[in-house]
């Protein structure tokens, strides 16, 4: 794990973010080759009614037609069966027509504690990753390396944070990103500065890409190959 994390500094952008990515990729890969037919997993995709939006059409990419429509029967089954029951009997209508405004589109066919599997593999990921990352902090190459990268993403600086029990390695994380992002900032300043007409003939060096780096850097990648 340690040179997982390494490994990540080297890469562009947050860590965590970058092995979320890394996993989320393959574990969708082995999902559509295996895990399919498992009548565990349909039974929790009916309750979840399949994916989240993103997660949905990144698996869509991966173009496997028959492992989808697997699942997709199932969810047509699932959301038919619904419907039916509710356009049969006038109880079942007034409740749904009453629970309409209340629930967010799909939640009208599902419990709202069921979401997508791949988000909660994420969040189960992410939870690792912070955890690993504050035991890891103390090692010497580990520090220099989140030094000398981007540093974390905010809602993954929270993440980690939100761990951290002992004051000072929480206040070690924060020195090191407030260097980071004051760098980050400069970097804007000067882009910013840069695309005033009397200075525009000087061109772009590294800040550059800098405003692409000060979205992800408060949003964080996401997982969208
Ligand atoms: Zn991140
Ligand atoms: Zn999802």
């Amino acid at each position: 794990m340690l040179h997982d994390l390494i490994e990540a500094f080297r890469k562009n952008g947050c860590c965590i973010c970058y092995l979320i990515r890394k996993r989320v990729h393959k574990y969708m890969g082995d999902f559509l080759y295996e895990q399919v037919n498992d009548v565990g997993i349909r039974e929790q995709l009916r309750k979840s009614l399949g994916f989240c939006n993103i997660h949905a059409w990144q698996l869509q990419k991966l173009g496997d037609g028959f492992g989808e429509s697997i699942i997709y029967q199932d969810l047509f089954e699932t959301i038919i069966n619904k419907l039916n029951n509710i356009y049969e009997s006038n109880n079942m209508l007034k409740t749904f027509i009453k629970e309409l405004s209340k629930n967010k589109n799909l939640d009208n066919f599902r419990d709202k504690n069921d979401i997508c599997l791949i988000c909660k593999q994420e969040k189960e990921w992410e939870e690792m990753y912070a955890l690993s990352f504050i035991e890891y902090f103390h090692e010497p190459i580990f520090k220099k390396s989140f030094q000398n990268s981007f540093g974390l993403c905010i809602p993954h600086l929270l993440e980690v944070l939100k761990k951290c029990k002992d004051v000072k390695l929480f206040k070690g994380i924060i020195r090191i990103e407030l260097g980071i992002m004051d760098n980050l900032l400069k970097e804007l300043k000067e882009f910013h500065r840069k695309h005033d007409y009397r200075f525009s003939k000087e061109g772009f060096g590294k800040e550059g890409d800098s405003w692409i780096r000060a979205i992800e850097k408060i949003v964080g990648k996401g997982t969208l190959l």
